[in-house]
């Protein structure tokens, strides 16, 4: 027999382990070492080729876009993600935009339709121009996760307020860590990062809600925990509630729009940072 006839059947033989016996067999031709030391604490090698390979996501055409695995939650036309809580958001070119308040009305904050506990969110808002008023009624709004927790929205270009108030701050609680803001007018980008807090069997916390933000591409919070749920005036506390709620985009009487917001819910992986619960 020659040496190409020796070579195509031990290819059929191999072909056939791989039907017989299935992926693992598959896995050795998968690149990767099996001569490395373990992982402290896992059950994968250093450079493991059997270790399960990431999900393929395609990201947006441009910079900003939704990815395949988002959640679209405003595309630039249609509310239908959203529940109002009052009026009427307005969309026009692109945008929807908190609605102007009624002489002694309520507020008509939008609540999402889906529930959300961990998630990567991005959003673009602008502030109204010219700008309205000052200090806490410029520009208001924010990004109520859960219906508990506030990252604050606020025009914070050349305007003074106190500074766990201004636009990126945990409303009530930490400052951003910079104030990289656009003026009036001009489309600025949030990208946040929101794991839920974890609460035990007797509702007892066993680990804070915690951010992480971007805003116009600049880190404003860095896993920057929560005390508890947002309060005016006062040091939320927490109580155990559901692992999922709304994200409420939040109604302060000023004409703020939005455009362009998605979520991607995270896997329990993505919140799991600290050594000992890194996930195996
Ligand atoms: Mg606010």
């Amino acid at each position: 027999m020659r040496k190409q006839e020796l070579k195509n059947i031990a290819w059929a033989a191999a072909v056939a382990a791989v039907i017989t016996i299935g992926s693992p067999a598959i896995a050795h031709d998968r690149p990767g070492f099996r001569d490395t030391p373990m992982l402290p604490d896992s059950q994968w090698r250093v450079h493991d080729p059997d270790r399960p390979y990431p999900e393929v996501v395609t990201p947006g055409p441009v910079p900003g876009a939704a990815p395949s695995d988002a959640v679209v939650l405003f595309d630039g036309q249609s509310l239908d993600a959203w529940q109002p809580q009052g009026g009427a958001w307005m969309v026009e070119d692109g945008a929807m935009t908190v609605p102007p308040r009624a002489p002694g009305g309520g507020e008509s904050s939008l609540v999402s339709n889906e529930s959300f506990g961990d998630v990567q969110l991005h959003l673009e808002f602008r502030s109204p121009n010219p700008p309205q008023s000052s200090s806490q009624d410029r520009g208001n709004s924010g990004i109520i996760f859960m219906q508990r927790y506030e990252i604050q929205i606020l025009d914070a270009y050349e305007n003074d307020t106190y500074a766990d108030g201004t636009v990126g701050s945990i409303y009530g609680w930490k400052p951003p860590l910079v104030n990289p803001s656009r003026a009036p007018g001009e489309w600025q980008s949030y990208d946040i990062i929101f794991e839920r807090p974890r609460f035990g069997p007797e509702g007892e916390l066993l680990r804070p809600a915690f951010v992480t933000a971007f805003l116009n591409g600049v880190l404003i919070q860095n896993r920057q925990a929560w005390p508890g749920v947002t309060v005016w005036r006062q040091i939320g506390t927490y109580e155990a509630h559901e692992d999922a709620a709304p994200i409420q985009l939040q109604d302060h009487d000023s004409p703020v729009s939005f455009r362009n917001i998605w979520v991607r819910r995270l896997p329990e992986a993505a919140a799991s940072h600290d050594f000992e619960g890194e996930v195996k």
